[in-house]
């Protein structure tokens, strides 16, 4: 087998020598469990929260264990009743080539699809733009909605979604190449990034009616920009902050707190943060019904970055964090 472990903890930036690749034997399946053989790995953001031991809403990975991860695996070997060698399933198996699993979590993935959309339009990223989006934020006909990391496969669903709903989507991405996807694939109205000089005015002047929903995927300078832009009553899904997950100690510069509570009281803003698994049990079957009609028409496209080898993982998560990435990044063993 073939495993990479969480070797220390980052400061800052995570280091490729933060992670350790390792070799072992492959484990053999007990009685009611089954091996998995790990066909591709899906790298998300919130893994730089799980290789830091700050408090959050899950355990961080222990120092020498194997990274996380939601993976699309191949049952090699059943001793479970309910899967047979061949399934295909959605598993958490982790940063790793083969894995044991006793069934839970498991879910049996549609053969007429392509695998990796279970680890991105069709699955969790999928889902938190579809359920933070419609849940919290709530978009009308003719309102603009504002989402970051746009051509990620969050923002790119948020921005996708929201126009089907009649909103206008205005996306913002790190670079002309990102822009220009954002225009074309995507069919987002806007497209502007965020690295520009002039980025707040060029934000104010592509929302001349104000911003009704902002998608919080990334913080930073992002947010000083939305926040004057804001009108009464617009919605706030706080989803990510990626531009401060790398940060360590005490942010430099003015306190903005007072500004932006004194922005919510005065325009009744809704902020909302929510990880996506506080909706699942509710929403993930109508969410597949929805986006799988999206998909399959065409009204939600989807871009997906397969880097191959399980050994250049930590490269590309690494990459991810700081926008190398150009679409879902995924991982093929
Ligand atoms: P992406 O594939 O979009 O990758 C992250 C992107 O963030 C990078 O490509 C980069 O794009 C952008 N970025 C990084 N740093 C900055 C910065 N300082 N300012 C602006 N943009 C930056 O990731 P996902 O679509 O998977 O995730 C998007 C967000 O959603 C993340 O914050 C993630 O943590 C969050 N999330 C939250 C969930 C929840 O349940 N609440 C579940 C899943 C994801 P660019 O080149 O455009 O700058």
């Amino acid at each position: 087998n073939q495993r990479v472990v969480l070797a220390k903890r980052p400061v800052g930036r995570p280091d490729p020598n933060d992670f350790r690749l390792e070799q072992s034997s492959v484990p053999s399946p007990g009685e009611g469990e089954v091996l998995l053989k790990v066909e591709y790995l899906s790298l998300d953001p919130y893994m730089r929260g799980r290789m830091s031991d700050a408090k959050s809403y899950a355990e961080p990975v222990a120092v020498g264990a194997t990274m996380v991860g939601g993976t699309v695996a191949r049952v090699v070997e059943s001793r479970h009743p309910d899967y047979a060698e061949g399934d295909l399933v959605l598993s958490y198996s982790g940063w790793q080539r083969y894995a044991l699993s006793d069934g839970s979590g498991l879910r049996r993935l549609d053969p007429k699809l392509p695998p990796t959309t279970a680890l991105g339009v069709l699955g969790m990223p999928g889902f938190t733009a579809y359920s933070g989006l419609l849940t919290i934020g709530r978009p009308r006909p003719g309102e603009t909605v504002v989402v970051a990391a746009a051509s990620g496969p969050v923002g790119s669903a948020v921005g996708q979604i929201a126009r089907i709903k009649g909103a206008r989507a205005v996306g913002i991405a790190g670079g002309a190449e990102k822009c220009r996807l954002l225009r074309e694939h995507f069919g987002f109205d806007v497209a502007l990034d965020h690295r520009a000089p002039d980025f707040a005015a060029q934000l104010a002047q592509a929302c001349p009616d104000g911003i009704d929903v902002y998608f919080e995927n990334v913080g930073g300078k992002v947010w000083d920009a939305v926040l004057p832009l804001l009108n009464e009553f617009a919605r706030v899904p706080v989803c990510g902050l990626i531009a401060q997950y790398n940060a360590h100690g005490r942010a430099e510069g003015e306190d903005r707190l007072p500004a932006v509570m004194y922005a919510v009281l005065s325009r009744s803003l809704t902020l909302r943060g929510f990880i996506q698994r506080e909706f699942v049990a509710e929403q993930f079957p109508s969410f597949l019904r929805d986006m799988g009609g999206w998909v399959e028409s065409g009204e939600v496209r989807y871009l997906e970055d397969v880097v191959d080898g399980l050994e250049n993982a930590p490269g590309a998560f690494i990459g991810l964090l700081e926008g190398a990435n150009l679409g879902k990044l995924i991982v093929r063993l």
